[in-house]
């Protein structure tokens, strides 16, 4: 008996592992035997007729095939891998048991190979696993020529990966390229006015703070949270190959390589709970979350969005990740992002204050609707109903110049608290900020006055707290004090707000 031997990787998320596909050559009369799933039965017949139509000779005798776990969760198709240990039992190509070769793809009949979902997670997951080389779909190296440390070639059939294994031809390998950062696509130049708003923005993007904008219709509302990708920190290769892999995973990746700009996903206030966390029926897709990952999530007209799905945005906004649970098992990605939500000031949405023919009740009604449920998520408020004055039309600082302050802003907090397991304020535990950096009683007086009142909850207490830290981190300040936690009050307030 001859056993033949290729490893592939299946991969459940954005994470994947490396699985071996074997095919046992025995005595007896010719017939095949798959032992596991469903997915590896249907593929037998595929990569039968792929191999003749490649020019190859299926063996003729009993075959056993099985991979050593099962081939479900999608991925980057195990068809290749299990023509090549088939061939390789047969002795038709070199033994590939400890070629440190990896195959990645799915056959057509006719010897293609195709597939391009996830293959950047898988390419990946090889790599980690410490694999010298590994073969992918040719229109697939598009979207790897920024990974390094492994051998990526492209086949485009299977003909091509034969003779490659053969060392009768050469495979391409993806064009090395780099990694984009573009110009903001809504700089905070192009805002005119709204000094307190711009304030606003920066201190969510230097502490990573969740925002909520009310403001009538053309208020700005959209064109504030636009803004907030450009002044964060550019990506690093780490989180830039992060946010790739997760749009290779829902099968999107194209042919563009990794940008350095934070993402910005806007989905519209119908989307349901699905498409928001992730699934689907054949392989688990990230949702809009994962999307936003390392970037920023925009959910304007939030009054309209269902409870059912607000509540299910906690689950990310908590723990940084979603776990998708399908067919017995659970399929898991990132989602940390930066939350903005944005509401108008009342149910008749009226462009004008004039326009307006909400009651003071219905008005006061609205904005408590729209702010309670919210209110222990957000740490800053931002009202955009006063109009910008006519007077108002100094040209702002540009994106760039905010991000400069913000970046380090961030690496004051990061050298702070990388010892307490985070990086940015909004993330520090509160028995650290309670505890470890509390601040001396005068300068705590105005929140504990504030909880005393009723004004301020504990968890809002908190909250308050690691907004003064920013506002500490962007004067370059070694502790908060008394200003710091006045204006950490002021950002927090929420509707019905003054008017400023
Ligand atoms: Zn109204």
């Amino acid at each position: 008996m001859t056993i033949g031997v290729a490893r592939f990787v299946v991969v459940a998320g954005v994470s994947g592992h490396v699985v071996e596909m074997h095919a046992d050559l025995g005595h007896g009369l010719p017939s095949v035997t798959v032992i596991g799933d469903e997915l590896l039965a249907e593929s037998r017949d595929r990569v039968r007729a792929a191999i003749a139509n490649s020019g190859e000779q299926w063996p003729d005798a009993r075959l056993v095939v099985a991979s050593s776990v099962p081939v479900t969760g999608g991925g980057g198709g195990h068809d290749v891998a299990l023509a090549v240990a088939v061939l390789a039992a047969s002795g038709a190509i070199p033994a590939q048991t400890d070629s440190g070769t990896v195959f990645i793809g799915g056959l057509c009949l006719d010897g293609r190979l195709q597939g391009e979902r996830a293959i950047l997670p898988a390419v990946l997951a090889a790599r980690e696993n410490h694999y010298r080389s590994i073969v992918v779909p040719e229109p697939a190296l598009a979207q790897l020529g920024l990974v390094e440390g492994i051998d990526i070639v492209g086949a485009a059939d299977l003909r091509a990966v034969l003779g490659w294994l053969r060392q009768q031809q050469p495979l391409p390998g993806p064009d090395r390229a780099e990694f984009e950062y573009p110009p903001p696509a809504t700089d905070l130049a192009n805002l005119v006015g709204r000094p307190y708003a711009k304030w606003a923005l920066e201190v969510a993007a230097a502490g990573g703070h969740h925002l909520a904008i009310v403001g009538r219709p053309g208020s700005g509302k959209t064109l504030l949270a636009q803004c907030l990708p450009g002044i964060l920190p550019p990506l690093t290769d780490t989180q830039a190959l992060d946010v790739a892999a997760i749009a290779s995973a829902a099968g999107d990746l194209g042919r563009h390589s990794a940008s350095r700009m934070p993402p910005l996903v806007t989905p519209h206030h119908s989307t349901s709970t699905a498409a928001m966390l992730g699934g689907g029926s054949r392989a688990v897709l990230p949702g809009v979350v994962s999307r936003a990952h390392h970037g920023v999530l925009f959910l304007d007209e939030v009054t309209e969005l269902s409870s059912r799905v607000r509540e299910a945005l906690r689950v990310p906004l908590d723990e940084g990740r979603v776990r998708i649970g399908r067919l017995g098992s659970t399929v898991s990605y990132p989602a940390r992002f930066q939350l903005i939500v944005a509401a108008s000031v009342c149910p008749c949405s009226a462009v004008h204050e004039g326009d307006c023919v909400c009651s003071p009740q219905a008005r006061l009604r609205y904005l408590s609707r729209f702010a309670e449920p919210w209110t222990d998520l957000l740490d800053i408020w931002v009202d955009l109903s006063p109009k910008v004055s006519q007077l108002d039309t100094a040209v702002g600082e540009t994106s760039v110049v905010v991000r400069g302050r913000v970046a380090a802003a961030r690496a004051a907090a990061a050298q702070r608290w990388q010892e307490h397991g985070c990086l940015i304020n909004a993330d520090v535990p509160a028995d650290v900020l309670r505890q470890q950096f509390r601040l001396a009683p005068s300068i705590l007086a105005p929140i504990q006055t504030a909880v005393r009142t009723g004004r301020l909850s504990a968890r809002g207490a908190d909250r308050v707290l690691r907004l003064a830290w920013t506002l500490c981190d962007l004067r370059a300040g070694a502790t908060p004090n008394e200003q710091d936690i006045d204006d950490a009050l002021m950002l927090r307030q929420r509707p019905p707000l003054s008017h400023r």
